[in-house]
């Protein structure tokens, strides 16, 4: 077993090219990977059984947790009645069609279909295409840009990644690439004036929403795009009053709003879609992760009525849509979606996710909220972050060479609980399985406190 678990993590180091893994530290061994052998409920075990309590689900997908029968064997059925077939040409499956319909039966009012993909990226590079389609139909060919906010996350694909407001994801690579520009970031606890409000805040971001429109001149302002809680960014949920005012804008501009709901879509924040939770009246949703709850790779576009007419309309002047994937809809993925929805109903998710994930949070800010070295305990549903900063009052940040936020979640995975130092600043994020019960989330707070204490006292 260890001479087999040694050559694993040497072909690992010599073969393995790891996404968002640190290319040197991997490839001479001072990073060996971590091999995941099991999973049950929110628990995840490697090939030495070492167990872990999984706080990030995956990355924030797993939300039905590990071992789920039901959607084991939708997979092998599906598989083993037909594999594959395409979707192109009006093709489907009764899994696919059955899929659309229960998310269109879920979704927000106003949605009338649904495009397949596999990542949160292509769906995302399908909302460009689509929004750039809409405007040639409608004779608006200068209406092209996109704006997103820094600290958005939305793919990593050329265009997706530009439309990601982090750095590392733009930092040689070019990238962001035109025509995608950003604005503020809704980030109260980092950005705001010490004298304003939230709402005051919210105004300042819509303000400059509007003077980069007016800058670029409204005619070419095709849409913006914006997770309803800023999710990689750093789990900011919006400060009050912001997704009202920038609405209003977007409305006053004629510019098309896409909510990039891959973390939020299906459960997470206590309600079915982030946009219902906030008051956002999307035109494109997107979609992953809890579609499936990652048993297999799927993602899509809910588009609205209003959209849905105008590409209508476009194709019976253009032909038909000149975009589509290999495994749009594949059926064994779609099947997936079906048997996780359901499970997501006959498990009460939704409601647990809303009422656990507040008991987690509340607990998680009784727990560490008071420690001088936490700026702020923060998140909505189920989804929680911790940001440690050097001087609470003087919002001092660490020097990011301290890596205080790495260490936290290394000394907490020590200790078996799953957590995700977030990529930009010292932000320790939480979004376990939305099974989680109180009694998870007690151990979840224990063993955070432990490394929250033990780390910060060694800085
Ligand atoms: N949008 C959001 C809000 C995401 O969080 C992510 C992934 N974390 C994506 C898009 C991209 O999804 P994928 O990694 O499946 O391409």
């Amino acid at each position: 077993m260890l001479e087999q678990s040694n050559e694993l993590s040497a072909w690992d180091r010599d073969h393995f090219f790891h996404p968002s893994t640190h290319m040197g530290t991997h490839a001479r061994g001072e990073s060996p990977a971590r091999i995941m052998a099991g999973g049950e409920g929110v628990t995840v075990w490697d090939n030495t059984g070492k167990k872990s309590i999984d706080a990030f689900a995956g990355l924030y997908c797993v939300n039905v947790g590990y071992g789920r029968q039901k959607i084991a064997d939708a997979i092998a059925e599906q598989a083993k009645n037909l594999a594959y077939y395409h979707a192109y040409v009006g093709h489907g499956t009764e899994a696919s069609i059955t899929l659309a319909k229960m998310i269109i039966d879920r979704a927000p009012k106003g949605m009338s279909r649904v495009y397949f993909g596999l990542s949160g990226s292509d769906a995302n590079e399908t909302n460009i295409k689509l929004i750039w389609y809409y405007n040639n139909v409608l004779g608006r060919p200068e209406k092209k840009k996109i704006i997103s906010r820094w600290r958005g996350y939305h793919g990593s694909g050329v265009m997706t990644g530009s439309l990601t407001g982090l750095e590392l994801f733009h930092n040689a690579f070019d990238l962001p690439r035109a025509p995608i520009m950003h604005t503020e970031a809704p980030y109260y606890f980092r950005r705001a004036d010490r004298s304003m409000s939230e709402e005051q805040f919210s105004q300042y971001c819509a303000d400059k929403l509007e003077e980069m429109i007016l800058a670029e001149g409204p005619d070419t302002v095709a849409a913006f795009i914006g997770e309803p809680i800023l999710g990689t960014g750093g789990i900011v949920p919006p400060p009050a009053g912001y997704w009202q005012k920038i609405q209003a804008v977007l409305n006053k501009y004629d510019v098309l709003l896409v909510a990039d709901e891959v973390v939020t879509g299906f459960g997470r924040l206590g309600t079915m879609f982030g946009s219902d939770h906030y008051g956002i009246k999307p035109d494109l949703i997107t979609i992953a992760k809890g579609l499936t709850s990652a048993y297999a790779p799927l993602s899509g576009v809910i588009v609205s009525d209003k959209v849905w007419q105008v590409l209508v309309k476009g194709s019976d002047k253009l032909g038909s849509l000149g975009h589509g994937w290999t495994y749009s809809a594949h059926p064994i993925c779609v099947a997936a979606g079906v048997a996780n929805l359901e499970l997501i109903d006959e498990m009460d998710l939704v409601r647990n996710a809303g009422e656990t994930g507040a008991y987690f949070r509340a607990e998680l800010a009784k727990a560490v909220g008071g420690h001088r070295n936490v700026g702020e305990v923060r998140g909505d549903g189920m989804l929680a972050a911790i940001e440690f900063v050097k001087d609470r009052d003087d919002r001092v940040f660490f020097d990011p060479a301290l890596k205080v936020g790495p260490q936290i979640a290394t000394a907490l995975a020590a200790s078996g609980v799953i957590g995700r130092a977030m990529p930009q600043g010292d932000i320790l994020g939480f979004a376990p399985p939305l099974c989680l019960t109180r009694e998870e989330a007690d151990i979840v707070v224990a063993k955070t406190a432990d490394a929250v204490n033990s780390v910060l006292a060694s800085i």
